[in-house]
């Protein structure tokens, strides 16, 4: 096993971003699949709740905080990004200073949500908006679609159009349309070459797991729309381009592939990460990591292509589409296995509550299983149980692999 060599850059880019963030006189919080570029056009720095959620789950403190947000009237079941990051808030906590020196998290100028991904964004982020007494704005466009056709494009063009005032208000700025293009053009260069850099793992041996993938998507979340991003995936590809020029995978030998759907374990990544390779078991693929791909963007038409790509991406679609957009990466990815996360707080990022397992291996013939647990609560995961699970669904593939 190796590490990837740009992890150091990684770490450089994810700490100069944060130091930005301190300093900057203009704040916007932005959902994770929001409309960043947008936001960055008007020259606001910007920040996003779920990556305070994801550290606080890596760093293992989220299942601390989630009870100050349940003695505040948040269910301990609902979404647990929610309830570890509004508890940290309330207790005062926050790995931002921890861990990088930040003041703590980062006062809002403006507050913008999107709904394509979960409604209970409007409700997290409508909690800081009222906290801060900031203004705050969201976007909803239709759900769980099949397709998506130009009358629901319409629709969220002018939710994002209706943004503009709040925008300008909020940055003191006007809506310059030339640098929402060249935001979008640096954010497109940046998510296709994520999309390039996933893509290295199709090849066997796979040069990047799902887990390395999780650490490395920090920029393609954060900086969309930034030189930063574009010029990290391009070092970053260079470098697996690299391993695969040299037949060399990321585990020494891969006896099987596995697609991982749904969220990480995030607490729990370094022990999955092992418990895989020790079996040699390459988990190459995860929807989560192929959910910052916006291969739609277009720059000489920011507004309707901005409205497609964020509305089609895998969590807003329908059982349908998931489940063509599942098989098409499994053929891709040429997986043994697929391993569904039954996320316990995230019902909108599990695929395993509604037959689709089942379904999944019925119409591929390729092995699934369901591994319970949850993004940040750890409460819900019981290492023993999913040890034994997992280590039994190897021992099954590795007698029947299907692409090997
Ligand atoms: S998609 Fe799931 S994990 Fe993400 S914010 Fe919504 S409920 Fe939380």
């Amino acid at each position: 096993m190796y590490t990837l060599e740009s992890a150091q850059l990684l770490k450089t880019v994810m700490q100069e971003y944060f130091d930005r963030l301190d300093q900057a006189p203009k704040v916007a919080w932005c959902t994770s699949v929001g409309p960043a570029e947008l936001l960055r056009s008007f020259g606001f720095e910007v920040y996003f709740p779920e990556n305070h959620g994801a550290l606080l789950g890596a760093t293992r403190t989220a299942t601390e905080h989630i009870p100050t947000a349940v003695n505040c009237g948040f269910s301990g079941h609902i979404c647990s990004y929610t309830t570890s990051d509004i508890g940290a808030y309330l207790g005062g906590s926050s790995p931002l200073r921890d861990h990088y020196g930040m003041k703590g998290i980062p006062k809002p100028d403006l507050i913008v949500y999107n709904t394509n991904q979960c409604r209970e964004v409007q409700d997290w982020f409508n909690f800081y908006a009222r906290e801060f007494n900031c203004p705050v704005h969201g976007i909803f466009p239709p759900r769980h679609l099949d397709e998506v056709r130009p009358a629901e494009i319409e629709l969220v063009v002018h939710q994002f159009k209706a943004m503009l005032p709040f925008c300008e208000a909020a940055s003191g700025q006007p809506f310059d349309i030339d640098r929402f293009r060249e935001t979008l053009q640096l954010s497109k260069e940046a998510t296709l070459l994520w999309q390039k850099v996933l893509k290295t793992a199709a090849n066997k041996p796979a040069p990047i797991s799902f887990f390395d993938g999780a650490i490395h998507m920090g920029p393609i979340v954060v900086l969309r729309g930034t030189e930063v991003a574009r010029n990290y995936y391009h070092t970053l590809l260079q470098e697996l381009e690299g391993y695969v020029a040299d037949g060399k995978g990321f585990l020494p030998q891969e006896s099987c592939r596995i697609f991982w759907d749904g969220m990480p374990i995030w607490g729990k990544l370094r022990y999955l990460s092992d418990l895989f390779a020790q079996h040699q078991t390459a988990v190459v693929a995860s929807t989560y990591c192929n959910s910052w791909i916006f291969d739609d963007f277009d720059e000489k038409d920011p507004f309707a292509s901005s409205a497609l790509a964020y509305t089609q991406i895998f969590i807003n679609r329908s059982e349908k589409a998931k489940m063509d957009m599942l098989k098409a990466w499994a053929s891709e990815y040429r997986v043994d296995g697929m391993i569904f996360h039954d996320t316990k707080t995230c019902f909108n990022n599990s695929n395993a509550k509604f037959g689709m397992p089942l379904r999944f291996q019925q119409e591929t013939g390729i092995p699934a299983m369901v591994v319970e647990g949850d993004l940040n609560d750890l409460r819900f995961f019981s290492e023993g149980q999913s040890t034994t699970k997992i280590e039994t669904f190897i021992e099954q593939l590795e007698s029947q692999n299907v692409y090997s």
